[in-house]
């Protein structure tokens, strides 16, 4: 399968990160920093996993996360949720968000549950 992620994120210091951690094990990375744009890059690269940030100015995660889903039914989707917002977990779950990782979490574990995510859609 195609190794291409895309990393949403209103902090350049998280895209950044991540997007160093992903390149040197070798994907291919899009990036957005807002809901609109995440939506817009899906729609042009369709990349097979997306790394979701919660807030966001624009469009925040649930909304993109939405939008992408309705028209693209097999993205999976991460979302990464700040401690505490229980509730909005439970809607990304509902609106068929993947997974959802609290902030702040250890870079190697989210490289993990993607690792996991390609694992689960050989299978
Ligand atoms: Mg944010």
């Amino acid at each position: 399968m195609k190794r291409e992620i895309l990393i949403v994120d209103d902090q350049k210091g998280v895209r950044r990160l991540l997007e160093e951690l992903f390149k040197r094990d070798g994907w291919t990375v899009y990036v957005a920093s807002d809901g609109k744009e995440a939506v817009e890059k899906v729609d042009a690269f369709l990349p097979k996993i997306i790394l979701m940030d919660m807030k966001m100015p624009n469009m925040n995660g649930l909304e993109a996360s939405q939008k992408i889903l309705e028209r693209h039914g097999d993205s999976y989707i991460l979302m990464m949720t700040a401690y505490g917002e229980m509730d909005v977990k439970k809607k990304a779950l509902d609106v068929g968000v993947k997974k959802c990782i609290t902030k702040p979490f250890d870079i190697m574990y989210l490289r993990e549950l993607v690792n996991q995510a390609i694992m689960e859609d050989i299978s």
